[in-house]
């Protein structure tokens, strides 16, 4: 067994490294007085557009994309050593110039698209020219996704869609959204929900109202389907095998969202840790006291599980494997671990912590969310207990 992360992956992190300082850095500064009060304007979304393309010409942004499509077909612990690497640096801007894990991203779903399809939708998301959508969650069917109610029927050349979306990031700006509808009612998760690509022109496709959660404005919409029509030829895979897919790509993308959890919560260990030293109260650095050291000690443990598992994640993922029941625990262990390690960075920097103008509390707010998208926690608790045959 090799525990080392192979070379090419240590100069492509490097090369990552400086992008970030050279071209992100100076950027982050000069909206750090925005991102403080926690505002991301239009401007700065340009700003982080034009960022994210240079990101793409590189070849970091869509490097876990196949190649055939314009990606640098980066394995699954490649592109997780890239997401954590990313959310290491600590910058807002850092989650912008890397696709996975952001819906607006191309996703590896749109590969099932027929192949005359892909110059025109796939590439283009690839080259950071235009963003996408994933949209599953209704008002009435989250965890129980395959409850879903939005229909699909096909007339003609075209399929007819008809429902309404909620929650869904980037739903308002998306150039193409990535839609899930029923098209056999009686059989539902087993075969009966399709998946199909919608242009954001599209006839009878609606942007409802824009949704702010907790963690800010974090980009989420209502969309509706009013007799929306789709060419026939925008389905995604098989009929009535887009609910399968879909769980596919969620699960093929946990490592995603753990190298997320692993790298912010290094990001909080090092700034903490750097604070415990230059924080004096009763004439000592509080970074003296066991009660402060214990904190550090203990996230610095569960950073270190969380990355171990991740990275097995990732490799069994590069094996071939289906790893569903690592891929819950992953989600379920990383999410949960960030939450305890931003709650503990709030509480070593004291007031300082809950102050708006402070490193801590946005990110705090932020990560909560972690442990609701993609499946709550308590839905990875149900799929680990039914592995063990429960
Ligand atoms: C910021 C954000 C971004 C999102 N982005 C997207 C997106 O891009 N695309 C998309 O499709 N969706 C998106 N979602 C929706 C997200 O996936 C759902 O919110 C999530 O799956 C939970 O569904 P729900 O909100 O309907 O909660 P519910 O399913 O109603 O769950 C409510 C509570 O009951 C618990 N619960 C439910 N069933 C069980 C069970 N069987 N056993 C134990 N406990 C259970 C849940 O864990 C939860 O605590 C997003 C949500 C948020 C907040």
């Amino acid at each position: 067994m090799d525990f080392a992360i192979p070379q090419d992956y240590q100069d492509l992190l490097a090369s990552f490294r400086s992008f970030l300082e050279r071209e992100v850095r100076p950027v982050e500064e000069f909206y750090a007085v925005q991102i403080q009060d926690d505002v991301f304007t239009e401007e700065m979304r340009e700003a982080g557009l034009a960022l994210r393309r240079k990101s793409a010409e590189l070849g970091f942004y869509a490097a876990h994309m196949p190649e055939s499509v314009g990606g640098q077909g980066l394995s699954n612990l490649g592109s997780a050593l890239l997401v954590e690497e990313g959310a290491k640096s600590g910058l807002r801007f850092g989650a912008f110039v890397l696709g996975p894990p952001n819906p607006e991203a191309p996703n590896p779903i749109l590969m099932d698209l027929p192949e005359h399809l892909h110059p025109k939708y796939v590439e283009p998301l690839v080259r950071a020219e235009t963003t996408m959508c994933f949209a599953l969650t209704e008002p009435e069917a989250g965890s129980d996704a395959q409850s879903i109610r939005t229909t699909a029927v096909l007339r003609d050349d075209e399929w007819i869609l008809n429902g309404r979306k909620h929650l869904i990031t980037n739903g308002a700006r998306a150039d193409v959204a990535v839609v899930f509808a029923v098209t056999d009612r009686d059989k539902r998760a087993s075969g009966g929900i399709t998946a199909f690509l919608v242009e954001r022109g599209a006839p009878g496709f609606v942007v409802g109202k824009h949704q702010k959660t907790l963690a800010g404005d974090t980009n989420q919409a209502e969309l509706i389907f009013e007799d929306c029509r789709v060419p026939r030829e925008n389905m995604i895979g098989e009929l009535g095998y887009g609910f399968a897919s879909g769980m596919r790509f969620l699960n093929g993308g946990r490592a995603f969202i753990g190298a997320m959890c692993v790298g912010i919560a290094d990001h909080l260990v090092r700034i903490c840790t750097q604070y415990a030293k230059d924080r004096h109260t009763f004439g000592k650095p509080i970074g003296k006291y066991q009660a402060v050291q214990w904190m550090l000690a203990d996230s610095a443990l569960e950073v270190h599980a969380a990355r171990l598992m991740t990275y097995h994640l990732a490799w069994l993922v590069d094996q071939g494997d289906y790893p569903i029941k690592e891929s819950s625990m992953v989600k379920l262990n990383n999410t949960e671990m960030v939450n305890r390690v931003a709650d503990r960075a709030v509480q070593i920097y004291g007031g300082m912590g809950l102050l708006t103008e402070g490193p801590v509390e946005r990110i705090f707010r932020w990560v909560r969310m972690l442990r609701i998208v993609e499946g709550t926690s308590e839905i990875q608790r149900v799929i680990i207990a039914r592995s063990l045959g429960l």
